[in-house]
């Protein structure tokens, strides 16, 4: 590793990762030192190597109790928030995004009722009021087409108030899509609205943003859609800011699924960090999806931008989450200086999803939030992607706009809890940390 970093990558940020790294070291790694030491002597099992099989067969296994002080919060205090008080948080919230829907009008996990609720949730906690209210305009063809062929965008527009025996027909083709004849249309608005918010944040015109969209975007790849999603909205506007001077965008998918549409897409692009934590099990959509495994870790130029972080089974939580950030997410975001943070905010890894079969608090999803603030300027986008309950997603979607508007956290928030990360998380962490470490010296995974 040395010094060698992602030097691959002749970025402005980059040129200063290394100079960073001393500093950074003497504090983080000084704590992962230490919390190493603590471990010694524990019957736990050592972390390495595992392979991706003993991964899914390890017991989970809480440590909490076995460490009292050590742990891996960085003692390095992030840098201020610099965005302007002044500027407004944005919410795109647009009823004409309910009127996809299943076409058998059958309840469908990924239904109208769920923006419903969302607003439902700002409204009564009394946050609706204090953002920028936002709407979407359809994104242009030539927006479009900066991620996903003509071809698709063609047979798409072609879907558009088709008849129900068509989009059914089209829908079968492909894995986990359903469409009435608004379902394009949404689309449309919904990567128009995104990008639009993209674009105001980027250009300094307002200061954050909660874009609540559906159809999702994070599955759907340049030439076809895939598990809900039709557009990929967060990579159409990141595309376009890059057309319009930015460098350096950083994508975290917090959705408990892969976003293997998103990393697809930028798979070979040093110009976008994309960083991926998801469920990585047999029962977890998109299944047997090598590509989500943190050995992935891009091609070409791309290589050491796309970044997975793969939990081996289910039950994850704020300890884990929190864990992976303070481990993986925080330090590449010190390092690399993204200028445009886009968030996957899917909440389906939150406690009580009928999907996602994890355990993330409101609390947790507003610290995630929260971290990420300090950076960028604190151009900070989060647009939503998965999440099924139709309680949990209303709070999580609060909770993570009230830090947005700049909140103080609840006093009952979670804070530093990575303390009770369980053992198989860890390790996953650390295969990340692993595969990573020749591409970024600010990494660093145990032996
Ligand atoms: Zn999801």
């Amino acid at each position: 590793m040395g010094s060698r970093g992602p030097a691959v990558v002749p970025h402005p940020g980059i040129g200063t990762c290394a100079s960073r790294i001393s500093l950074e070291h003497k504090s983080f790694g000084a704590e992962l030192h230490r919390h190493a030491s603590n471990l010694a002597g524990l019957p736990v099992k050592p972390l390495a190597p595992h392979s991706v099989a003993a991964l899914r067969k390890m017991k989970k296994r809480k440590v909490a109790e076995l460490e009292t002080d050590a742990l891996v919060p960085t003692k390095t205090p992030p840098p201020p928030a610099r965005a302007t008080p002044s500027l407004p948080t944005l919410l795109l919230y647009d009823e004409r995004l309910q009127r996809h829907a299943h076409p058998d009008g059958r309840r469908h996990a990924e239904c109208p009722e769920r923006l419903t609720h969302i607003h439902a949730a700002l409204e009564s906690s009394g946050l609706l009021s204090r953002c920028k209210a936002v709407s979407c305009g359809e994104a242009t063809d030539a927006e479009l087409r900066g991620v996903h062929s003509p071809f698709y965008l063609q047979r798409l527009a072609a879907l558009n108030n088709a008849s129900r025996e068509r989009l059914q027909a089209e829908a079968e083709q492909y894995d986990s899509i359903f469409m009435n004849e608004h379902s394009v249309d949404c689309a449309m608005l919904a990567a128009g609205g995104v990008l639009s918010m993209a674009r105001k944040i980027y250009h300094g015109e307002a200061r954050n943003g909660m874009a609540l969209v559906r159809p999702a975007g994070h599955h759907a790849d340049a030439h076809s859609p895939s598990g809900f999603c039709l557009l990929n909205s967060l990579a159409v506007s990141a595309k376009q800011l890059l057309s319009e001077g930015c460098e350096r965008v950083m994508i975290v998918d917090w959705d408990v699924h892969h976003g293997d549409g998103t990393q697809k897409i930028f798979i070979d692009d040093p110009r976008v960090l994309f960083v991926s934590l998801h469920r990585q099990d047999h029962q977890t959509f998109p299944f047997d999806n090598e590509t989500a495994e943190p050995y992935v870790v891009g091609k070409g130029a791309g290589a050491g931008f796309t970044v997975n972080i793969a939990w081996p089974e289910p039950q994850m939580g704020d300890a884990e989450y929190l864990y992976a950030f303070q481990r993986v997410v925080l330090p590449l975001t010190r390092c690399w200086k993204p200028q445009m943070i886009l968030v996957s905010a899917g909440f389906d890894a939150a406690q009580g999803d009928p999907i996602g079969d994890c355990c993330v608090s409101p609390a947790g999803f507003a610290q995630m939030t929260r971290s990420l603030m300090p950076y960028a300027d604190g151009k900070l986008l989060l647009a939503l992607e998965g999440g099924y309950s139709l309680q949990q997603v209303g709070d999580c979607v609060a909770a993570c706009v009230r830090e947005l508007l700049g909140d103080a956290p609840p006093e009952d928030s979670a804070t530093n809890d990575a303390i009770s990360c369980c053992e198989s998380a860890r390790v996953a962490v650390n295969e990340t940390l692993r595969a990573h470490a020749p591409y970024w010296p600010v990494l660093h995974p145990e032996s």
